[in-house]
């Protein structure tokens, strides 16, 4: 047996091997294109060739005279691989064209297509009953067998594939690509040149030679095959995903395979000396003498590429951490999902966070004996103490998640906790801080207030009660009488833009135990009537309807004092002489609700994001406080304000402040 024929075992071997691992790969991806489907065609192709010579082989050597039931079946699936594999190399570097955008017009690819199909079922079916009658055929180069139809078939798809190799080369998008492209493009010549030597120039050469050309040309298609597994596993070219068990596996395959056509050879030779039963099992137990430093070596390669990915997580995590620290959790989610991605190539990663809403839906539905059913393998749990904090969703290119890479992402949500507990407490202390410079800032604003107003209205008032005193004579000139109103009219306003700062600057005062109760309806009437003055002065009617009886809310009625009087103020000053402001106490959805409505002017558009800001007004004499203290009483008893405008017409304004009522805020 010489050296070609070990070639052949080895090369045989693992062609097989290889388009087994491709076609592995192509089943378990998810999202196949075209492109995939005729790749795992052509693999198809070159496995029945390889696994057909690997049997015809197999049975030559074991047997002297090879069963003809074998040798036929050999025949048929290498003719069968070997007549469609011209038509898949066109059609697959058609369909990589396409993804590239090189091919145009679509309507030749299937004509040319359906021609080179049309061709190789032609020869599937009618010479390989002709080659099964034939005596002699010759397994080493049985492309010869299959005619000049077949030749010219070949030549022609191989010179057209390297031109397509050209095209991809030239517009590679990068080093890695260009120099894959340049290479097939090498290959498919050196391919076309073997095939035209063996099968169109009837050269001169001997059998001796032409076997070795045969079986180097059968060999060739092995290398682009492997370096295309190079290619996708560490660049991840065409998106196909890393699988880097798969591999391990056909590499141990692919060994064992060999060791075990080695032992049935030494069993052959050992045969005078020792029946080959004892000499296989010698050999198989020889292994075991190899295990203990095999397993080292694994081992240690097995470390290093565990070691290799937990490296790469820590590393994730340093940056991870670092983000964390900036306190800002929808920041912290968006950055992990990126860098995951990013970092073990995969399509999509999702970090959900089980916090508020979804704390109780994960806790609940993990009760539910349904949820351990639906086990997602691309979900990983971020647990504490058993208890779900969250979820990584990692979705790969392919189908499944690879096990480095499963490990890696498990380690990984061990300890992202650690880095959202601290990105949740930086957030919780920076929100804490800013709230004590909020409070701080209003507390000084309050301060000052209560001390200008303190101070101011005091004489004020005192100025007040003069003015209304000398109105009451009689004999007061007529001209400065006018003057008077006038001036106890602006200390009025004085007055009530002072109050309006001190309602703002001061929160509101609760009772001692925390629970603040009034009624609705007579705070309701109380305003109403202390504003009626100023509505009949403004020539408007100013209805308080409150019907059935009282309605009692949790909130004090100097709060909602503060709340409605600044309403109706407002409506108020937006309704023109002779309208109307309706002020209601309704019950919406089981909630009590006061509602200011005015036939004024109506609320623009733009303004709505800012007349709750405090100091934000639109009148010449307004404080801008108005709805700012409204906004502030409201959040402090957990009430909600919301309004309408325009209501019909384009006019009209609606103001609604649901109340917090008795029973809820006992709970
Ligand atoms: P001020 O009344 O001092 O201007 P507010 O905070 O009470 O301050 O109101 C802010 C702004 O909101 C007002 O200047 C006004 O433009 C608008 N606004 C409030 N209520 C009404 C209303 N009922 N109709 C029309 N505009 C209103
Ligand atoms: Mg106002």
């Amino acid at each position: 047996m010489g050296p070609l024929l070990y070639l052949r075992l080895i090369g045989y071997t693992l062609g097989t091997l290889i388009q087994l691992f491709w076609m592995v790969v192509i089943l378990g991806y998810r999202r196949q294109r075209n492109f995939e489907r005729v790749f795992f065609f052509l693999c198809v192709a070159f496995f029945l060739f390889y696994g057909g010579s690997l049997l015809a082989l197999n049975s030559q050597i074991h047997y002297a005279q090879p069963p003809a039931g074998v040798e036929a079946f050999a025949i048929v699936i290498i003719s069968a691989g070997l007549c469609m594999s011209p038509a898949l190399l066109l059609h697959l570097h058609m369909e990589y064209a396409e993804t590239r955008g090189l091919l145009q017009v679509k309507a030749w690819k299937r004509g040319v297509l359906a021609l080179f199909y049309l061709a190789g079922l032609h020869l599937v079916l009618h010479r390989i009953p002709l080659l099964l009658k034939e005596a002699h055929f010759n397994f080493i180069a049985p492309g010869s067998f299959l005619g000049q139809g077949f030749a010219i078939l070949l030549v022609i798809s191989l010179a057209w594939c390297a031109g397509w190799e050209r095209r991809f080369a030239t517009t590679a998008p990068d080093r890695a690509q260009r120099y894959f492209h340049w290479m097939l493009l090498v290959f498919f010549v050196m391919a076309l040149l073997s095939a035209g030597m063996l099968h169109l120039a009837q050269l001169p050469i001997s059998t001796q030679t032409s076997d070795e050309l045969a079986s180097a040309f059968s060999l060739l298609p092995i290398v682009p095959f492997t370096v295309l597994i190079d290619l996708v596993y560490r660049r991840n070219f065409l998106q196909i995903g890393r699988q880097k068990n798969l591999l391990y596996a056909v590499s141990a395959t692919f060994l064992a395979l060999l060791y075990l056509s080695l032992v049935r050879r030494l069993g052959l030779w050992l045969e005078p000396l020792l029946p080959p039963e004892a000499s296989a099992s010698i050999l198989l137990f020889v292994l075991v003498i190899f295990i203990e430093p095999l397993q080292r070596v694994l081992g240690r390669s097995l470390k290093e590429a565990a070691q290799l990915e937990m490296d790469r997580v820590q590393k994730l995590m340093a940056k991870i951490q670092q983000e964390a620290r900036q306190g800002n959790m929808a920041r912290l989610v968006s950055f992990i999902e990126r860098r995951t991605k990013e970092q073990f190539e995969l399509r999509e990663v999702r970090l959900d966070l089980a916090d508020g809403e979804n704390v109780r839906k994960a806790n609940s539905s993990s009760e539910e004996p349904k949820a351990a059913l639906a086990f997602d393998p691309h979900e990983f749990r971020i647990l504490r103490e058993g208890k779900n904090e969250g979820v990584l969703h990692a979705e790969p290119h392919g189908a499944t998640i690879s096990g480095e890479t499963r490990a890696a992402l498990e380690f990984l949500c061990e300890q992202l906790l650690g880095a959202l507990d601290l990105c949740r407490l930086i957030e919780e202390k920076l929100r804490l801080e800013r709230e004590l410079a909020e409070r701080e800032r209003l507390a000084l604003v309050g301060q000052m207030a209560a001390s200008i107003s303190h101070n101011l209205k005091n004489p004020l008032g005192s100025m007040k009660t003069i003015l209304q005193v000398q109105l009451e004579n009689p004999e007061l000139p007529e001209s400065i009488r006018a003057e008077t109103k006038m001036v106890l009219e602006e200390i009025g306003r004085l007055l009530a833009k002072l109050n309006q700062l001190l309602q703002f600057s001061r929160p509101a005062l609760r009772l001692g135990n925390g629970t603040a109760l009034c009624d609705a309806a007579a705070v309701i009437e109380e305003v109403a009537t202390v504003l009626s003055h100023e509505a009949a002065r403004r020539g408007l009617k100013l209805n308080a309807a409150i019907s059935g009886g009282s309605a009692r809310v949790a909130i004090t009625a100097e709060a909602l004092n503060d709340i409605v009087s600044n309403l109706v103020v407002n409506a108020l000053e937006a309704t023109p002489r002779g309208g109307h402001v309706r002020v209601n106490v309704v019950r919406e959805d089981g909630k009590l609700c006061v509602v200011v409505e005015d036939d004024g002017s109506g609320i623009p558009s733009e303004l709505r994001e800012k007349i709750l800001q405090p100091f934000f007004t639109t009148k010449s004499q307004g404080t801008g406080l108005g709805l700012a203290i409204v906004a502030r009483r409201v959040a402090e008893f957990g009430g909600k304000v919301d309004w309408e405008s325009p209501v019909k017409n384009g006019h009209g304004t609606r103001f609604k402040v649901t109340l917090p009522e008795e029973e809820t805020r006992k709970q």
